[in-house]
């Protein structure tokens, strides 16, 4: 073992999660000693939509890191499409609590690369191509933590905390024995880059395109466009489904090409497949441990209506440093009193959004419900800002939105129309 290297906080997985967990308790505490650990060599590629919104905008002015999204093109909003080909399209809403309403689009080769390089930047010790093995626990309650190094070596650093960020398929979540999640809760979902020199003309602008139950039975398929003629796009069911109907991944992105094609965008150079899980937080496992937590797809963050999961793994990050980082310093022996007001802080902020999204992605999951709320939000403004809330923003269903919603789903849209036009 590496005897001198003794952390306070050592974070394994350098995505979007770890690297803020890394920068928020150094903002917070630059004293602290922050080791960050990952298996892959940085820039290094990660199958997502691209899409950030303004959740993680404000996770970056939060310490003054925004200047990294410089020079991005900003997408300004969204078209969804349903069954029987409805389209709408919606500018990104004045969210609560934010002030950028607006969404990048930038490769999670690039992007996280710079979060992780803003981790760097402040004095933390980094370690890339490190991959993790397991931990034990000493006697004096510090951990033990074990990595494999390119050379296949073993090495073992001492820490106060452990931190699992180490993605969906994380190795210190098993070690906690907390089981992945089910098929219900987990989607499956594959992404594809595009070179489209039409997409902006056909779209008007620079629109996010979801296209809700329509290529993907009971799921989604995206188009996104990022700088110039790039395209990030992809498709994702609910793994239970996937399984049941025995369905193939790059046959369902096939599809969804040609409907693309068959709404008139021309279609590039497809490369770079790649499919992966997504974890929802329809189903968390517990948080908080004895000296261990888990942040972003680790502790099953993902929104389960639009598949964001960037935002919650930064902002977990954030909430865990900011509970426990004082107590960390003072060196005082309730550590896990704060790592506990981290996953308290953490449900309080997000169980209510998450159980609407859960709610919503039942709704979705009908063709016939998605139809008919995309008709109602064709002619209502207030629902169709309510779904673009709930994809980008914290919103949540309460009994008075419940109970407007349920009125205009059951009242004839020429009704709706007349009230509209009043
Ligand atoms: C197809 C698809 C589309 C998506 N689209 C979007 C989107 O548009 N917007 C959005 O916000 N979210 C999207 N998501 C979700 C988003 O990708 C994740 O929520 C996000 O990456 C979570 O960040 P993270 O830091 O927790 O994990 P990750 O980004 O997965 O990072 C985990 C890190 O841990 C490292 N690691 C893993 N195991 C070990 C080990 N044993 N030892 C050391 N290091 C290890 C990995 O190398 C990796 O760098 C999408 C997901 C998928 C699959």
């Amino acid at each position: 073992m590496k005897q001198e290297e003794i952390y306070d906080v050592i974070i394994v997985g350098a995505g979007p999660a770890g690297a803020n967990t890394a920068i928020s308790y150094k903002k917070l505490n630059p004293q602290l000693k922050i080791g960050i650990f990952d298996k892959a060599l940085f820039p290094r590629d990660k199958s997502c939509g691209d899409a950030i919104g303004p959740g993680v905008i404000n996770a970056l002015k939060r310490f003054g890191n925004e200047h990294i999204l410089d020079s991005e093109p900003e997408v300004v909003s969204t078209t969804l499409f349903g069954p029987k080909n409805i389209g709408i399209q919606n500018y990104i809403p004045e969210v609560q609590n934010k002030e950028d309403s607006v969404v990048y689009v930038i490769p999670r080769l690039d992007l996280d690369n710079r979060i992780f390089n803003l981790a760097k930047s402040l004095d933390v010790d980094s370690f890339e191509e490190y991959r993790y093995s397991g931990f034990t626990r000493n006697y004096d309650e510090s951990l033990n933590v074990s990595f494999k190094n390119a050379s296949g070596e073993s090495e073992t650093f001492k820490t106060t905390i452990l931190v699992g960020a180490d993605g969906a398929n994380s190795r210190v979540r098993k070690d906690l024995n907390l089981s992945q999640n089910t098929d219900w809760h987990k989607a499956i979902a594959i992404r594809a880059y595009i070179d489209s020199p039409n997409y902006l003309e056909i779209f008007k602008e620079r629109s996010l395109m979801f296209e809700i139950n329509v290529s993907a039975l009971r799921g989604y398929a995206w188009a996104f466009p990022s700088k110039g003629t790039l395209i990030n796009i992809g498709i994702g069911m609910p793994l239970s489904l996937f399984k049941k109907e025995n369905k193939n991944i790059n046959e369902m992105l096939d599809d969804f090409v040609q409907t693309l094609e068959s709404r008139g965008v021309i279609v590039e150079d497809i490369r770079l497949e790649k499919s992966y899980m997504l974890p929802f937080a329809s189903s968390r496992p517990k948080l908080a441990h004895d000296k261990v937590a888990l942040v972003g797809d680790a502790g099953s963050m993902i929104n389960p209506m639009s598949g964001e999961g960037i935002f919650y793994g930064m902002e977990s990050g954030f909430l865990l440093a900011e509970n426990t980082h004082e107590l960390i310093q003072n060196n005082r022996g309730d550590i896990n009193k704060g790592i506990k007001s981290y996953e308290k802080s953490f449900n309080k902020r997000f169980s209510k959004h998450y159980l609407s999204c859960a709610l919503a992605r039942l709704v979705l999951q009908s063709p016939y419900m998605t139809q008919r709320l995309l008709s109602v939000a064709s002619i209502d403004q207030h629902t169709i800002d309510f779904v673009v809330e709930l994809l980008f923003d914290e919103a949540r269903l309460t009994i008075k939105e419940v109970f407007l919603l349920g009125i205009k789903f059951l009242s004839p849209l020429w009704l709706l129309r007349i009230i509209k036009n009043k």
